[in-house]
């Protein structure tokens, strides 16, 4: 059944199309960046083709146009992720900047020396240097919940590190090395019961779940474009309106505020625009919303579903196999799995699979301190989107069965020439 989507959506996306040396592609690394629907193409080239202009400064019809596209791609980020106000939306370029501007902008002004922020033991570089680098700056202290022998945090490995001096807690909601959905909802109001703010680093949840900001309550939510089937140089971040009252800007310039003197600051500069100066990604902000209306036109959930179902049977079949690890404890909820086979580099592996024409990812995958605590230097990571099949799945496990062959072949001379 969860071909079944894949059947329907495949023909949206013209790189399936193309082929690979030959071969169709069989892209799995959709933790990385996904591939754009044909939907989203449009809405740019439409974008470009009839309403390009600057925002917010023009009176001439078609910045006005642009204006609108603009303002109503915000209203749809607000839908999407059931904000209250379109003004506690902010436009970045990236995940990346989303956690740094609330590190900076925020995380200054809440922590102080001998404070505590509090990340997990799996966060990505994106979640974890901003807040190092918070730490040195005002001489607070980098704390860090356990994981587990799985490498899964727990609602109790948070509650283990909170003390009173912990401001802030920054966590991944989704693992982007091995897809452990972690109980963010659970560690907000555990968070909140402190006075503690929560950071929530969206990035690998919201093409496979629902995001309801809301309900999860938390303080700020971050996430890019590009790994939800949008375009690159697009990302969001959500925070309380509360809290962009504190924050200040990373940048300041045009577009920000009609006022400027040579005396003092910015005037009247207003979240969310306060948090974005200069001229904006327009056309990557457009492509962003068209996007969200074709993940939510075939329902997050039921995407989430059929990511997680793929990648529950990967794990499977390649648990199976002798000289395989498999990484995390669960079904990976979060449609990503992350494997080695024993005594192979995991870039070899990936080379390998490539011939086959499967795209994974293999290294570290910015993650060096969690890759760490589970002793490894590396792994394949295989990561399910829309439009992959039960095929590719049960491909990845045989060319993973034949890889192992191949460089046991490889390390053993006499069997060198044997084909397998
Ligand atoms: N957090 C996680 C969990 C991620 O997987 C990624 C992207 N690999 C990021 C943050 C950073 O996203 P971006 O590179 O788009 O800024």
């Amino acid at each position: 059944p969860s071909s079944g989507l894949a059947r329907d959506v495949r023909a949206d996306f013209p790189i399936l199309a193309t082929k690979l040396d030959g071969k169709p592609p069989v892209y799995l690394d959709n933790a990385a960046t996904t591939q754009i629907p044909r939907q989203v193409l449009d809405a740019v080239h439409d974008y470009y083709s009839n309403d390009n202009s600057n925002v917010g400064r023009g009176v001439h019809t078609l910045g006005m146009r642009a204006t609108d596209r603009f303002m109503r791609s915000r209203e749809r980020v607000r839908a999407f992720l059931n904000a209250a106000e379109a003004s506690e939306i902010v436009f970045t370029k990236s995940a990346t900047e989303s956690v740094n501007l609330v590190a900076q902008g925020f995380g200054t002004h809440a922590v102080a020396a001998g404070d505590e922020v509090l990340i997990s033991g799996l966060e990505h570089h994106s979640n974890l240097l901003p807040w190092r680098q918070l730490c040195l700056r005002t001489g607070a202290v980098l704390q860090v919940a356990d994981v587990d022998e799985y490498g899964e945090p727990s609602l109790d490995a948070f509650r283990a590190k909170i003390t009173e001096r912990t401001r802030l807690i920054a966590v991944a909601h989704v693992s982007n090395v091995q897809g452990t959905v972690n109980p963010v909802r659970e560690i907000a109001a555990e968070a909140h019961s402190h006075g503690i703010f929560v950071v929530v680093d969206g990035a690998q949840a919201v093409a496979h779940r629902s995001v309801d900001v809301r309900d999860l309550d938390a303080d700020f939510y971050c996430f890019s474009a590009h790994k939800m089937y949008g375009p690159h140089g697009t990302g969001v971040l959500y925070g309380k309106a509360e809290h962009f009252e504190r924050m200040e800007p990373l940048l300041l310039g045009g577009g920000m505020t009609p006022i400027a003197t040579y005396a003092d600051g910015p005037v009247g500069a207003r979240p969310p625009l306060l948090f974005e100066a200069g001229s904006p990604n327009i056309a990557g902000m457009v492509g962003t919303a068209a996007a969200m209306d074709y993940l939510d036109g075939l329902g997050r959930d039921a995407v989430g579903g059929h990511d997680a179902a793929l990648a529950a049977r990967a794990a499977e079949g390649l648990r199976a196999l002798d000289g395989v690890t498999v990484y995390g404890a669960q079904a990976p909820l979060g449609g990503i799995v992350s494997f080695n086979v024993d005594g192979v580099h995991p870039h070899d592996v990936g080379s390998h699979l490539n011939t086959f024409g499967i795209a994974t990812r293999t290294g570290v995958h910015c993650a060096v301190p969690f890759l760490d605590s589970l002793g490894i230097v590396g792994s394949v990571r295989a990561s399910f989107g829309v439009y992959n099949t039960m095929e590719e799945a049960e491909l990845l496990i045989d060319s993973v069965t034949t890889a192992e062959k191949g460089f046991w072949s490889m390390n053993h001379p006499d069997e060198r020439f044997l084909k397998g």
